[in-house]
């Protein structure tokens, strides 16, 4: 065992605009763990190929890229390279541009230990697709967070306009269904609900419910009072 895998690690995978991210922020928060958004490191990559004119389908091509990206995460800013990123990647076409880049193995297998070196004192919170499955087998709590398809895409729909972008639901819903699917569908790393996972569905449900749900769990693993 070595130093690094002796740190805790709640995995918290789902599809997206399930509400992951704010979640796991929120339960890193609540122990001092650090967060790792993998999502964000397949839309840094979308994003590097986009400005490279590379294209998403080309595998080798972004593997290289990938292995080579400056990434830093300060204060819930991204920056690529020294460049300020964090709004070019949130937008909806990196979105599915991240989705597209990561069916790729290559591209998985050159962001492995990228998301590994994230594993650090006193623990870590990472939500994705696979961090329960492949990131981190050992996470100590594997949480499946979901909500229907309408629901994430109302919520995304309502996230877009609050933020003054615009924004069609049925363009978004189409779009999640499709995202979904390549998710779920590819063979390298698909999105499952593992059989050690914890289920937390919040169509019917906040993020603080959601959030207090994960934070008794963790406390009852590790028998924390
Ligand atoms: O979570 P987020 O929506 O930012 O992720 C963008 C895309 O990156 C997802 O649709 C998914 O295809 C991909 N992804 C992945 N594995 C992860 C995290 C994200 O394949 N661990």
């Amino acid at each position: 065992m070595t130093e690094q895998t002796l740190w805790p690690v709640i995995a918290i995978d789902g599809p997206s605009a399930s509400g992951k991210g704010s979640v796991a922020e929120l339960v890193a928060k609540a122990f001092g763990f650090h967060y790792l958004d993998s999502g964000a490191l397949y839309r840094l990559l979308a994003y590097a190929a986009h400005t490279q004119s590379v294209a998403w389908s080309n595998e080798s091509a972004l593997a290289d890229i990938a292995v080579k990206m400056d990434i830093r995460f300060e204060s819930g800013e991204i920056y690529l390279n020294g460049e300020h990123v964090s709004a070019y990647i949130r937008t909806e076409q990196m979105g599915k541009g991240a989705s597209e880049v990561a069916v790729h193995p290559q591209v998985r297998t050159a962001l492995l230990q990228t998301q590994r070196n994230f594993r650090k004192s006193p623990g870590l919170v990472g939500d994705g697709r696979d961090i329960g499955s492949v990131i981190f087998p050992d996470a100590i709590l594997k949480v499946f967070l979901t909500a229907g398809v309408e629901t994430r895409a109302q919520r995304r729909y309502d996230q877009l306009i609050n933020r003054g972008d615009r924004a069609d639901y049925d363009t978004i819903l189409d779009d999640l269904k499709q995202r979904d699917l390549r998710d779920t569908q590819r063979s390298s790393a698909p999105l499952i609900q593992l059989p050690d996972a914890m289920l937390v569905d919040t169509t019917k449900m906040n993020i603080a419910q959601a959030v207090d749900l994960i934070i008794e769990a963790y406390k009852k693993t590790t028998k924390i009072t």
